[in-house]
């Protein structure tokens, strides 16, 4: 746990009382502050009664009397679509609101790091696609070369709950935008950027407010070193903006598609091969087709995000090389779960939209492709220009029957359940092919949650297998 600096003997209103904010809680009494702990749903209240925590009801008129600071979760809204009641109040009366991550940046350093040969460093990894895949990635790539090294965030665990920092460590920290957003202390050594697409609109008033809220990751000072994925405009902007000129390298550009040799120092994706290049010069060179845990274009910006950082951590290029064959990649996004007889069985469970479906689609040659479930609005119209490689579609859950009229002339059929999909690909595919779970919908009509969807398949497929 990192105990919370700069509030001991203050009291601290905590909003939000999910796995994030209880470690809060916890890391504010370390600190010596009194945490005065609400959350609107009364299942999370019980709950945290239940784990010996007690209660303070913050939607009083007082509540805000003497506290210093709210400290609110990245789920409840702040600003739009409207402000969480409770937030509202801390705003009249002045109060500041701040997050777990703005808790961290000002409590991570310690007196110990004096005695250190080499201080602690943190990476933060944002981005609309990829984030979870790049930190799992840097974090793989760091342990295997041996550096001690911590993951937290939006992935695994709060990022209070990590341990304290020892010599030369690096922190890699997935951040949402609801987390950039709020953050009210966000000072990163190195800060990844790996692409943008819209998303979450509704929190952040349209596409400037959510671009807004990633870019607070790269101001104030900045990061020592910027990684910025350069294939949106913003991207662009973005790492012109950070550096001095296109030769300053404490931006690194990375793009998956176009050849960037006229920069100080990028890494970029083409044809399936990686190439950094510093100065005009190619300085490395690694082949990405035989890595199979990451698949496709989106994977190979993956990868060029997380090379990029811990080349600037000093990680030299043959070891990352090692690492990028040894990474098994992320469960439910493009990962392998079966092979027989030459066809490959892939859980993208994750591709819940319509842009990370277009990925997976475009990560193979040849698909028998398992989709449907709580389709989103336009359903899959925005992938007809995605389905050269299909071979069939196999439809399940609540969209199934939209989605087959939006399929036109590809083959398809309407299966209802994953077991049947499952059984149906399994028995039709060929050699060579893909039977790839990649729904463009939300998975609510049948699981609870991506990853009981995910799992569903997978345990479909080794039934299928007879594993
Ligand atoms: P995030 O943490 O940003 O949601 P994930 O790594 O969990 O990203 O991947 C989410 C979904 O997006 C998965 O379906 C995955 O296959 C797809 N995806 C992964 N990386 C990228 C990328 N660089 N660009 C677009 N889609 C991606």
């Amino acid at each position: 746990m990192i105990p919370v600096k700069g509030y001991a003997g203050a009291k601290v209103a905590v909003l939000g009382l999910g796995r994030s904010g209880l470690a809060t809680a916890r890391a504010l009494t370390a600190g010596g502050a009194t945490a005065l702990l609400w959350d609107d749903s009364p299942e999370a209240r019980a709950k945290a009664e239940a784990d010996g925590f007690e209660l303070t009801d913050l939607t009083r008129q007082t509540a805000f009397d003497d506290v210093a600071v709210l400290i609110t979760s990245p789920g409840i809204p702040h600003l739009y679509p409207s402000p969480n009641k409770v937030i509202s109040r801390a705003l009249e009366a002045g109060v500041p609101v701040d997050n777990d991550i703005g808790l961290f940046f000002r409590s991570f350093a310690t007196a110990d790091w004096d005695d250190f040969e080499t201080a602690p460093r943190v990476v933060c990894v944002t981005g609309s696609n990829g984030k979870s895949t790049t930190t799992a990635l840097i974090h793989h790539i760091l342990d295997v070369a041996g550096r001690p090294c911590q993951m937290a965030g939006n992935i695994g665990k709060g990022v209070l709950s990590i341990d304290p920092a020892q010599d030369g460590e690096v922190v890699v920290l997935e951040l949402s935008s609801y987390q950039t957003d709020l953050a009210r202390a966000l000072t990163p050594d190195i800060a990844v950027f790996t692409n943008l697409s819209p998303d979450h609109l509704d929190r952040h008033n349209g596409m400037g407010g959510y671009f807004a809220a990633k870019r607070r990751l790269f101001a104030e000072g900045g990061p020592d070193r910027a990684v910025i994925g350069v294939d949106e405009v913003e991207g662009q902007f973005l790492a012109n903006q950070m550096g001095m000129g296109p030769l300053d390298d404490r931006v690194i550009r990375i793009s998956s598609g176009q050849k960037l040799d006229q920069f100080g120092w990028s890494v970029f994706a083409r044809k399936g091969f990686l190439s950094e290049w510093r100065k005009g010069r190619q300085v490395a060179s690694l082949d990405l087709r035989n890595v199979s845990g990451l698949p496709g274009a989106h994977n190979h910006q993956n990868a060029c995000a997380a090379y990029a950082a811990c080349r600037a951590l000093g990680v030299a290029p043959k070891m990352i090389e090692g690492a990028l064959h040894s990474f098994a990649g992320l469960p439910h996004r493009s990962q392998m779960v079966g092979e027989r007889d030459g066809v490959r069985f892939v859980n993208d469970s994750k591709a819940t939209n319509v842009d990370s479906a277009a990925k997976a689609l475009q990560a193979f040659p040849a698909i028998r492709w398992i989709a449907g479930g709580m389709g989103k609005d336009g359903g899959i119209a925005a992938l007809t220009l995605h389905l050269g490689a299909v071979v069939k579609a196999y439809l399940i859950g609540h969209s199934a029957r939209d989605f087959a009229l939006q399929l036109g002339d590809t083959p398809h059929e309407i299966c209802e359940t994953m077991a049947q999909a499952v059984a149906r690909a399994a028995a039709e595919a060929v050699p060579g092919e893909v039977v790839l779970l990649a729904p463009a919908a939300a998975s609510f009509d049948q699981y609870p949650n991506f990853e009981k969807r995910g799992e569903d398949f997978t345990q479909c497929v080794k039934t299928v297998l007879g594993d």
